[in-house]
């Protein structure tokens, strides 16, 4: 009674090899197997109890005397929830999986293993909203999510167990499923395929950095006229360069590097804007970039001309009048009507959230536009992070172009 076999439809992307073999290794008590028959629902849609009453005859067989065994499916339950019981065997649904996280099916199927083990320990009481415990009910599937990276027993449901008199059984029970919430927690909260995570026997140090972001950041909610480039190679790049640039730990002249790479990165992110000079230096951490943009979007080249001037400056302190000055005569010296002024301290007199307000070196960017018609785009560490929650950058590039007419 100490035993729990798997089953696997074809099509789901679960490795249950690599998932039987680590929690043999992981429990004193427990026992894995992978099912033999091969699993195959005939109907669309999950039923209780009719797709219990119509499994296969050779699954009942070979999971006789099993604490319980699970069949994993990607068809949704007609009352859409993740599993139910019958006798010993559960059905459990990954219908819609990425919806509901980025986690991967493996770090799901685990979650559930133990979700299950905790309700053979105490099956008295279930939270009905979503607060991480494993005695989550999860009526919000969503709280899925949460509940694989806490992996974790409340301290109030500790507590009612605590009091509860286990028998031998659920004691070794519950020391096996502590150790399973143990790593699916530490890979999850990290946002690591759990099998990676028993593969490396840790965090990956590659990993450590570029998986911590959310799967879509980067990526534009909204592109219809197809402007940015999203291709995989790029936005992971970007990520993986972002994550270093905001990593306090990095000494200063790693950080003039990085942020080259990350402003290349991320103007890149709009297409057909090739770079036609660059000029970097480090121990200033300022680069300067020449933008050809007569082939990019329209809607911008009509704005701002066929070639832009971008200045990206990495320091702590907010730029100040004197920089726009030097951003101006430069601009004038190349025959540029417009340029970005990316400053990732700040600009002094400008505040992203009350742009209306005009002072400093701010002022003088808005004075520059009025007398002298040359545009220069203040751009600041909170631009970054609207776009890497997905505003899309071609479109916030023309909101900030409009506000010259406000202001
Ligand atoms: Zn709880």
């Amino acid at each position: 009674m100490n035993e729990i076999t798997l089953f696997v439809e074809s099509d789901l992307p679960v490795d249950m090899e690599a998932i039987v073999s680590n929690l043999n290794r992981l429990c004193k008590y427990l026992k894995f197997k992978k099912g033999r028959t091969p699993l195959e629902f005939q109907e669309a849609v999950i039923s209780y109890p009719k797709s219990y009453l119509d499994l296969n005859k050779a699954i009942v067989e070979e999971t006789q005397g099993d604490l319980f065994f699970i069949l994993l499916t990607a068809k949704p339950y007609d009352n859409n929830f993740f599993w139910m019981t019958s006798g010993n065997g559960v059905i459990l649904s990954f219908s819609g999986w990425r919806y509901l996280t980025g986690l991967s099916m493996n770090n799901g199927l685990v979650y559930f293993i133990a979700n299950m083990l905790a309700l053979r320990i105490d099956n008295s009481y279930r939270h009905q909203v979503t607060t991480g415990c494993i005695y989550d009910f999860n009526w919000t599937k969503t709280g899925i999510d949460i509940g694989m990276r806490s992996a974790s027993i409340c301290p109030r449901c500790l507590t009612r167990i605590s009091t509860r008199e286990l028998s031998r059984v659920q004691n070794e029970i519950l020391t096996d499923d502590r150790r399973i919430l143990n790593d699916l927690g530490s890979a999850s909260k990290w946002n690591q395929d759990i099998v990676d995570y028993w593969q490396h026997q840790g965090i990956k140090p590659e990993s450590k950095i570029t998986e911590i972001l959310k799967q879509d950041d980067f990526i534009p909610e909204k592109d219809e006229k197809s402007y940015i480039n999203v291709t995989r190679s790029h936005i992971s790049e970007l990520r993986k360069l972002y994550l270093e640039l905001t990593d306090s730990e990095l000494l200063t002249a790693e950080k003039g590097k990085v942020f080259e790479e990350f402003s290349k990165r991320f103007f890149g992110l709009i297409k057909k804007w090739s770079i036609i000079g660059s000029n970097v230096n480090l121990k200033d951490c300022e680069i300067d970039i020449i933008y050809d943009i007569s082939q990019g979007p329209d809607i911008l080249r009509q704005r701002m001309g066929d070639n832009i001037y971008i200045e990206c400056k990495n320091r702590a302190e907010k730029s100040d009048v004197q920089e726009i000055d030097h951003f101006v005569m430069n601009l004038k010296t190349r025959g540029l009507k417009s340029g970005i002024f990316f400053s990732y301290g700040g600009i002094t007199g400008y505040s992203p959230d009350n742009w209306r307000d005009t002072d400093a070196a701010y002022r003088r960017i808005i004075d520059v536009f009025r007398l002298e018609h040359i545009l220069i785009l203040p751009m600041v560490a909170q631009d970054i992070e609207a776009i890497r929650n997905g505003t899309n950058l071609v479109e916030h590039i023309l909101v900030l172009l409009n506000r010259f007419v406000m202001v």
